[in-house]
Order: structure tokens, then C-alpha cells, then sequence
């Protein structure tokens, strides 16, 4: 299919680098563009395999009706001027994770997992249990290694475990998966897509080509999930963990139909919704006939994924977890429904204006609220309106410190901080290691 094409990548980064790399193989007529400078070595790498690279901001000249492809980098909004071009020109328009499905061997098993929340959590649970299987197995996607990282790895039989977001949707074509998961769905990354109605038409292509040899699993307690996957083909298996379901929820312990699979409190991560891709792994593991007591072990083994809702330490009976993921109040709903026990709350980071009031409900068990971040002072009202506890700091570090002081033995002190990191950090990575080493200070201050 790219065999002699001419070929404009728009992007680079580790996902342009990986596609160029991967098209060399087939053509020598491939230009990367990107409009700030790129690492060296990548660079030099690419060139070396006779791939132009053009650093601009302004790409669109580039382009004229002699290229055959267009491979856009998935965080570039579809409304680039460049893609608006390549449309008025009749250019095809891909992606990364479209250049690898042609390039792979077609003996490749490919699980696709998407949904609103909970992709990276379920999408590293189904590789820690499918790692036990007699087989190679490979995670990646937007987890972090490009698709096209693995067309020379990845062999007839091996399994490849992907987390595809709905930006990786956008551009796909005849991409096709073995099994694809969908957590849920809902209103969010519509900055994006402009409408819920495009993003999910989006989500749910994860779906395409599905005949009755593919399966799909599926949430029957999220309806626009119901709805938007009622007319597939796919064989369906259902998860909920509020209704029932082929897995489900009963009695302190998930099922998979009749099988009583593991016990909640026998797990490393909390949370209802942790449950739910939970289900979403033991589904994909029935599909291999795996033992229920190796599925077992290896989600009980699973200790979640770094920055959420990831159990950092315990000091002096209190115990500390980072959930610098919490970029909104949704997910710090998720959160305060994961503890039954007392909390304090560490709240803020970027000022986007959004209310908290949403979080009243669940507010219950917070019995001190640290303000922090640009948006301090107003969550500082807002603990006021709901009769909280609170003080307000400036930084992280004196958030953990106060946090600490007011606590009490077997409280939780939880960062689920409700607001994007960049007042303060690049990321929400870096804000979340940044707690836990303030919580590895304190650690020590504690034992003097
Ligand atoms: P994603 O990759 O889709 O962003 P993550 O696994 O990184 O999802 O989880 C991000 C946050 O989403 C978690 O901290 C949690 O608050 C929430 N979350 C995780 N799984 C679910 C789920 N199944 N349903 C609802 N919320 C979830």
C-alpha cells in the first residue's frame, strides 16, 4: 500500500519517528514536518534513512496533489490548515496506528482498549494477565510506544495489547482489532472533537470491521456504550458492576457468570471502577481459556498504575496516595468513592475557572481540606461554603507537611487534586512524583 508513495508526516515526536521509520522501508518519498526542533539523534537517525525533515510552523506549501498520504500525529487537531488542504486536494489522511495495521503480520492478535476513563488502568491489567499466557505479548499505543514501534518485534501468534484514545481514531481506516474493550463512555475531550455525538462516533470506530469471529466487550451500565455499539457484529460480553452482567459484581466479589473470580478485599486497587476494568481484563482472558486461578493472581498482584489512586506509603498509621491524574472534579469523585475512611483532601493546581460544587456530595469522609495551587483561594471558599476545614499554601511540598500535621492515625491523605498540574508543573508525572518524594521526606522526619 506505501510502496513508492509519496508521503507527508505532520508531527513528529515519538509517533512520527516511529511511522517515518517504519515507511522507509517502503518508499524513499517521505517528508517529516514539525514545528519545533526534534531530538538530534531522531533526527540524524531518519535522515540517514533518507527521510526529509522540514522544521516550520507554517507546513501548508509543503503540500501539493503529488503526495498519495498525509499520516497526521493524533494530538494535531483536525482542523489544521494542513489537513483542510490535503482534503480540498483529495489526499488521504491517516494515522500512525493506520500505517501499522498495514504494515504488521497479519498473524498479529490485536486487543484494543478504549473508553473515556480507565484506558491505561485496564489496558495495563489485561497485559499483567495476558503476560502469563505461553505467548509474546506487547503493550503499547498511547500508553506510550508508538503501534509502529512493533511491525519488526511483533510476530504471527504474539498478542498485541494497544490503548487506543479517540484522537487515534480519528484517522484509522481499515485498522481492525481481534477484541476491542470499551470502559465507558462520556462528555469529556469534546475540545477536541467540537460534539459528544463526533466524539463518539470516533470512540466506537474501535468497533470497524467487526464481524462475529471479533469480540467485543462492552459496559451494559454506561448507556451511550448500549446505544452506540447495539448494531455491531462483533460477539458481545458484557461487565457492570451495577448490573448484571456476563462479569459483575456480587456479594464482595467479582463473577464471570457462575465463577466466583476474585474477592475484593483481596486487591491492591480501589475503587468501584477499578472493579469495572477489572471485569474488563478477566473478559479478555476468558478469550484464551485462561485458569481462573492465574487470572487471579496476576490482578491481585496488580499494584495500579502510577498517579492513580497509587498507594504511595504509610507514616505513623496514616496512609498517603497519589492521584495526580485527578486533572478534574470527575475523577476526584472517583477518588473520595474509593475511601471509606476519613480523608484529607489535597485540592488545586491550574486555574480553569470550573466549579467544585460537584463534589459536595461525596465530601463526606473529607475531614480537612489543604488549598493549594492557583486555584487556593477559591477552593478555600468553596471548603468555607460547605463548612470544611481548611488552610491555604502555596506549594505542594507544604501541602503534604500540613496535610500530615492535621491528620489523624488511620486517616487517608489523598492528592486527587482536582485541577490540571501546569500553574506549578510541566505535568501531571512530574507533580505526582513531586508528592511522593515530600511524602518520602516526611517518612523520614517521622522516624527522628
Ligand atoms: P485514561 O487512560 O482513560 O485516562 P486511567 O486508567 O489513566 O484512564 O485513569 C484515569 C482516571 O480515571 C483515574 O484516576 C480514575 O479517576 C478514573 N477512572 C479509571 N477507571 C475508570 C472507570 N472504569 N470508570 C470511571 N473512571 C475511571
Amino acid at each position: 500500500m506505501f510502496t513508492d508513495k509519496k508521503i507527508l508526516i505532520l508531527g513528529m515526536a515519538r509517533s512520527g519517528y516511529e511511522a517515518a521509520k517504519a515507511l522507509s522501508k517502503h518508499t524513499k518519498n517521505i517528508i517529516v514536518t514539525d514545528q519545533s526542533e526534534q531530538e538530534e539523534a531522531h533526527v540524524k537517525e531518519l535522515k540517514a534513512l533518507g527521510v526529509e525533515i522540514v522544521i516550520t510552523k507554517d507546513p501548508v506549501y509543503l503540500l501539493d496533489e503529488s503526495f498519495d498520504y498525509v499520516v497526521k500525529n493524533p494530538g494535531i487537531t483536525f482542523l489544521h490548515p494542513l489537513i483542510e488542504k490535503a482534503k480540498s486536494l483529495k489526499i488521504k489522511v491517516i494515522n500512525e496506528v493506520e500505517v501499522a495495521y498495514h504494515l504488521l503480520d497479519k498473524g498479529v492478535k490485536i486487543i484494543g482498549i478504549t473508553g473515556s476513563n480507565g484506558k491505561t488502568t485496564t489496558t495495563s491489567l489485561i497485559y499483567e494477565v495476558l503476560k502469563r499466557l505461553d505467548k509474546n505479548v506487547y503493550v503499547g499505543g498511547n500508553i506510550g510506544y508508538p503501534v509502529c514501534s512493533f511491525i519488526d518485534k511483533a510476530k504471527s501468534g504474539d498478542i498485541l495489547v494497544l490503548e487506543i484514545a479517540g484522537h487515534q481514531l480519528h484517522d484509522i481506516y481499515d485498522f481492525k482489532t481481534d477484541i476491542s474493550v470499551i470502559t465507558n463512555l462520556y462528555q469529556v475531550h469534546l475540545d477536541f472533537f467540537k460534539t459528544y455525538d463526533y466524539y463518539k462516533y470516533n470512540k466506537l470506530k474501535i468497533f470497524n470491521h467487526h464481524t462475529e469471529d471479533n469480540v467485543a466487550i462492552i459496559n451494559i451500565g454506561n448507556k451511550d456504550v448500549v446505544s452506540g455499539t447495539k448494531d455491531i457484529k462483533s460477539k458481545k460480553y458484557t461487565f457492570s458492576s451495577l448490573k448484571k452482567a456476563d462479569c459483575y459484581l456480587k456479594e464482595d466479589a467479582i463473577y464471570y457468570k457462575k465463577e466466583r473470580i476474585i474477592e475484593t478485599k483481596d486487591l491492591r486497587i480501589k475503587g468501584e471502577h477499578n472493579y469495572e476494568n477489572i471485569m474488563c481484563a478477566i473478559l479478555v482472558a476468558k478469550q484464551f481459556d485462561m485458569d481462573n486461578a492465574i487470572i487471579k493472581d496476576a490482578i491481585c498482584d496488580f499494584p495500579g498504575v502510577e498517579h492513580r489512586i497509587e498507594f504511595v506509603r504509610k507514616v505513623s498509621e496514616r496512609e498517603f496516595y497519589n492521584d495526580s491524574k485527578s486533572t478534574n472534579v470527575e475523577s476526584t469523585i472517583v477518588a473520595l468513592k474509593s475511601f471509606d475512611n476519613s480523608i484529607v483532601l489535597i485540592l488545586g493546581g491550574l486555574d480553569r475557572g470550573h466549579p467544585f460544587e460537584g463534589l459536595t456530595p461525596y465530601m463526606d469522609n473529607v475531614r480537612y481540606i489543604i488549598c493549594y495551587g492557583q486555584t487556593k483561594d477559591r477552593i478555600y471558599e468553596y471548603a468555607l461554603s460547605i463548612h470544611k476545614d481548611s488552610i491555604r499554601v502555596e506549594s505542594l511540598k507544604d501541602a503534604v507537611k500540613l496535610a500530615y500535621e492535621f491528620s489523624n492515625p488511620k486517616d487517608t491523605i489523598l492528592l486527587s487534586p482536582a485541577c490540571a498540574s501546569w500553574d506549578q508543573y510541566k505535568d501531571f508525572e512530574i507533580r505526582g512524583k513531586e508528592y511522593k518524594k515530600a511524602v518520602e521526606e516526611l517518612k523520614e522526619v517521622a522516624h527522628d
